[in-house]
């Protein structure tokens, strides 16, 4: 973990936030690198999750909402018994319905009891007077249960069907901890997909999108032996689902969820008093709810954490393609020779219009080599005094460290392939 830390401070990817004034527990910011990469995975989402699908639409709600939402929900309720939390696995417990001072789960040490909510308090208003009380949303999920009946009126959408939705959640966390794993304030990305209130077929789809979800990580490269599912005990699960598994990562600090699969039952649109017209049977009902809920971040992080590989002499972040923060470096082979610079320049801008790519000219080839490949970068293109003659550059890729001499005119065509 220290040195994914490092890392990631040393190349760009995640600073504590606010740093200069001695940062912010449980906030972190994402620099140019770590921008790209979450930018990345997010696209990744959107274009499996909503795109590919005929049945899947996209929303985008609003942080705050009026705070009868966390009423109806049950988080303003659900989070302010007196909560004990085990400071080890986080699991939280009744303090009132414990038996002992340990936690049963992992019989880690508890915090002392205290009223939690996990909601984050906002105040707005003009005056100091009359300032009204929200909250910043704890899920983004609750933003689409209210634009249920908005989206099944405007669009043509209907049931089975599903809403993604990509976006920030605030948790007033008492234990931030494990680098970006648990944040105050994070990102995350959801589908809600609405089925019949039938329980078989509802369990189907539940297990179609478990496979779904998981096949979704596997094929962005991720180890299939650190990855695993884990079904909620009765006493864990959250106050809204019927069941609920998780998908985990054997992390350096312990497997550790990072998305979970729930079925919500009707738990949500009831409490919004919310029903579905069948116009085929004109019949009326709730429909039941299944949840896929991932982070952003965390899914960022152990893509980091699942990347990284020390080799003999280098660094490499074996990141799919498509994660890469930068998909193709360009150097010119000396900074000083104005014929390269210019072929190189020429080149770069070229590929801009298309990838994000690279500029770098200083220090020798063998140190840019190595900042690329910690940083991630499929592709290198070095352009040499051959390339004068010849027309052509040397591709270098970061897996295999092999090269090959590709022409100038044929660049579009090598990386639309390889990318
Ligand atoms: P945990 O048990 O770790 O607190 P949770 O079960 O409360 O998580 P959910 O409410 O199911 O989490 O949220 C869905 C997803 O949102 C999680 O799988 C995780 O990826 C992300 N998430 C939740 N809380 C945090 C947090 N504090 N920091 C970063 N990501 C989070």
């Amino acid at each position: 973990m220290e040195e994914i830390v490092a890392l990631c401070k040393r190349r760009g990817f995640i600073y504590p936030s606010s740093e200069i004034y001695g940062g912010f527990g449980g906030f972190w910011d994402y620099g140019p690198l770590g921008v790209e990469l979450k930018n990345n995975i997010k696209k990744q989402w959107w274009q499996f999750m909503v795109y590919q699908r005929d049945n899947v639409v996209g929303l985008d709600a609003s942080i705050i909402m009026n705070p009868e939402v966390w009423k109806a929900s049950g988080h303003v309720q659900a989070f302010t018994d007196p909560l004990v939390e085990c400071k080890k696995c986080h699991h939280r417990f009744r303090a009132d319905k414990l038996e002992g001072d340990h936690c049963p789960d992992c019989q880690g040490e508890l915090t002392e009891p205290k009223k939690f909510n996990l909601l984050t308090q906002v105040l707005l208003g003009v005056t100091e007077e009359n300032k009204r009380q929200a909250y910043l949303r704890g899920e983004i999920t609750q933003g689409v249960f209210v634009n249920f009946k908005n989206i099944v009126s405007s669009s043509r959408v209907k049931i089975p069907f599903g809403v993604g939705q990509i976006g920030k959640a605030f948790r007033n966390e008492i234990t931030p901890g494990n680098f970006t794993y648990r944040s105050r304030e994070f990102e995350q990305m959801e589908l809600e997909y609405f089925v019949k209130p039938e329980e078989k077929s509802s369990r189907e789809i539940f297990e179609y999108w478990k496979k779904e979800r998981m096949n979704w990580y596997l094929s962005l490269g991720m180890n299939k032996d650190k990855l695993r599912f884990r079904p909620h005990d009765d006493n864990e699960r959250a106050h809204y689902a019927k069941f609920a598994e998780d998908i985990e990562y054997q992390a350096p600090f312990g497997w550790s969820e990072f998305e979970g699969i729930h079925h919500r039952g009707d738990w949500d649109l009831s409490r919004h008093k919310l029903k579905y017209l069948d116009t085929e049977t004109n019949k009326e009902y709730t429909p039941w709810v299944i949840e896929t809920s991932g982070g952003v971040d965390r899914a960022a992080l152990f893509f980091l954490i699942d990347s990284f590989v020390r080799e003999k002499e280098r660094v490499v972040l074996k990141l799919n393609k498509s994660l890469a923060p930068y998909k193709i470096a360009v150097f010119p082979l000396l900074a000083n020779k104005t014929e390269l610079v210019e072929k190189a320049r020429g080149i770069y801008q070229n590929l801009q219009k298309s990838y994000s790519v690279y500029w770098d000219d200083r220090g020798n080839i063998g140190k840019r080599y190595r900042y690329q490949d910690e940083v991630g970068t499929p592709y290198c293109v070095t352009v040499d005094f051959d390339s004068l003659k010849d027309k052509a550059v040397t591709i270098r890729e970061r897996d295999s460290m092999e090269q090959t001499r590709v022409s100038i005119d044929q660049l579009n065509s090598y990386f639309q392939k390889n990318l």
